[in-house]
């Protein structure tokens, strides 16, 4: 092939994301290939021959951006198996990494210096029956027998643009590789694949750069509350034994965030010698320079923290952004040719802090709704619309339900959205407006003049208990390939290097958790510049939420490129 020429790949079904959602949708696809293959076409089937022909198992393609399986993949993570069962009814026996089940749930609530334990954990938080797992190994297993059942996955294949014919979805075109940073084509050039599909499912995860574009065009958010997103920031450690119990799940509110703030600490122990703990923060936050990194360091100095912690070794490093808008914020799911599923939509039930399960479900139920609609030969958005009723009649519909306005009750602060969530437990989610409206994220940020922040002292990590967002970022695995064009678009330095430093004072560099932007001097002497180290960024996505001026887009780099998370 000429290194000139776009090669286009046609296939059946293509999936975009390898996460929980996308790999659940290709296994359900290829099991119901083999469940009607043989009824429909095997020897002495009376299907008729003017009917499209089923659906192979390798025609079932699906795109990764990471480099291997689960290497993008961040959660807490706790499973509620219900999916698993779902589409592995013998899940116990084909031994998935489900690290521990949940043996002890609890939740406390922090001042700077002491931690008082609620004398019970509320309905929602009890995790009987969950399990404590890592992310990226759940998804290592998931592709396994994925490709197991025949699917044929492509990891390193970053999808850079939706392909149309008119408004109807008919597939991706994969990033070019070999590009510098100026654009020029270097030796090694290869450039990308247009993938069509009859059908695309888009399952990229949390703010997907393609989804967005969907929305967009389609006009998919019409009538719905803007996606309000949180920041979660986490570490894996080995501790001492004797510190805690394999499988105690401990969540904690209050300090070191304020009560205006939405979010609130994690602690899951997969063994007796190794946790992860993280703090979950809203990107509604008013104040600009509040940083969920420094809040979370912060949050480990806590006497009760730092005795669990002491003596032990921080060994690995994530952060990435949660959906938590619920129900109203799910855009249109179905259209010509494309569904979205998955935390892409925002399938995540907020008050549970759980989303894998609905992630497998809604690639499910993608994939029972993409069969149908291959087998009548008809992939138009009235055929697929059926997604819509299938994922609001089942489980995960009514479970989204039950949650519907939880997020947007915090909006006025912590202890507003406690009492009402108190309320609504009380009376069955009968309280109030059956949907309560959201403003996005970004628009809560104040003007540093609007605001009187408090003086905070510097912080200094000390290595071993705290460290700065550099150190951190060395613990996620982060790399890419240094020569490539920065997949962190800037519409308008001006904004940065003027408006933004008087208006916000740069908050890209506060709420950015792997220290990608930098104010720096002007070799004149005059001002400040913005620099973006975009080597740095672990696929958060914050930016591209939480920019007050909407001047960041976060693109894919070049495939491959991004963390390494291993055991997250
Ligand atoms: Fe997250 Fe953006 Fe920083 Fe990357 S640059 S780590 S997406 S905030």
């Amino acid at each position: 092939m000429s290194t000139d020429a776009r090669e286009t790949l046609e296939t059946d079904v293509l999936v975009v994301g390898a996460g929980p959602a996308g790999l659940s949708c290709a296994i359900r696809l290829a099991d119901l290939c083999a469940k009607h293959g043989e009824k429909h076409h095997g020897a002495g089937s009376a299907f008729p021959a003017a009917n499209p022909p089923a659906l192979r198992p390798e025609n079932i393609f699906v795109l990764e951006k990471a480099s291997d399986l689960g290497a993008h993949c961040l959660s807490g993570a706790l499973l509620d198996p219900s999916a698993l069962r779902e589409l592995v009814p013998d899940f116990e026996r084909s031994n998935p990494p489900l690290l521990s089940p949940v043996t002890d749930d609890a939740v406390c609530y922090l001042t700077n210096q002491r931690s008082y334990k609620l004398p019970v954990t509320p309905p929602f938080l009890r995790n009987h029956g969950n399990y404590i797992i890592s992310l990226n190994q759940f998804i290592k297993w998931l592709g396994g027998r994925a490709e197991q059942a025949g699917v044929s996955l492509f990891c390193g294949f970053s999808g850079i643009e939706v392909l149309y014919e008119g408004n109807r979805v008919v597939g991706v075109r994969t990033g070019d590789k070999g590009v510098d940073r100026k654009g020029n084509r270097k030796s090694n050039y290869q450039p990308g694949y247009d993938v069509r599909a009859k059908i695309t499912i888009f399952a990229e995860g949390v703010d997907g750069s393609l989804t967005k574009q969907l929305v967009r065009r389609l006009g998919l958010d019409r009538n719905r509350n803007p996606q309000s997103y949180a920041l979660g920031v986490k570490e894996l450690w080995e501790i001492p034994a004797d510190r805690i119990q394999k499988g105690q799940v401990i969540h904690t509110v209050g300090w070191p965030l304020r009560s205006r703030q939405f979010g609130g600490g994690f602690i899951y122990a997969p063994s007796e010698t190794q946790i992860v703990l993280g703090l979950v923060a809203g990107l509604d936050d008013e104040n600009p320079s509040f940083d969920p990194h420094h809040a979370f360091q912060q949050w480990k100095t806590h006497p009760w923290l730092r005795r669990l912690l002491e003596g032990g070794e921080m060994v690995r490093y994530g952060a990435k952004c949660i959906p938590e808008g619920g129900y109203f914020s799910v855009p249109m799911t179905a259209m010509d040719g494309g569904l979205i599923v998955g935390d892409a939509a925002g399938f995540l039930n907020s008050q549970r802090l759980k989303g894998i399960h609905l992630a497998m479900k809604t690639g499910m139920l993608a994939a029972e709704v993409a069969h149908a609609a291959l087998s009548k030969g008809d992939s138009s958005a009235q055929q697929l619309a059926r997604f819509e009723q299938d994922w609001k009649a089942d489980w995960v519909g009514k479970e989204l339900w039950r949650v519907r306005n939880y997020h947007q009750r915090f909006q006025h602060g912590f202890w507003n959205g406690a009492l009402y969530v108190a309320l609504e437990l009380a009376t069955g989610g009968r309280l109030g407006p059956s949907r309560v409206g959201a403003t996005a994220d970004y628009r809560h940020m104040k003007r540093l003049s609007e605001l009187t922040l408090p003086k905070t002292a510097q912080f200094k990590p000390d290595g071993r208990l705290t460290f700065d967002k550099l150190t951190d970022v060395y613990h996620s695995g982060t790399f890419y390939e240094e020569d490539q064009p920065s997949h962190l678009r800037i519409a308008d330095f001006n904004i940065c290097n003027g408006r933004c430093i008087v208006e916000y004072g740069n908050p890209c560099v506060h709420y950015c958790p792997a220290a990608v932007y930098e104010m720096e001097d002007e070799l004149s002497g005059s001002g400040k510049h913005l620099k973006v180290n975009s080597s740095n960024c672990v696929h958060c996505k914050t930016c591209d939420i939480r920019d007050p001026y909407q001047n960041i887009l976060w693109v894919c780099p070049e495939g491959g490129g991004g963390p390494h998370y291993n055991g997250l």
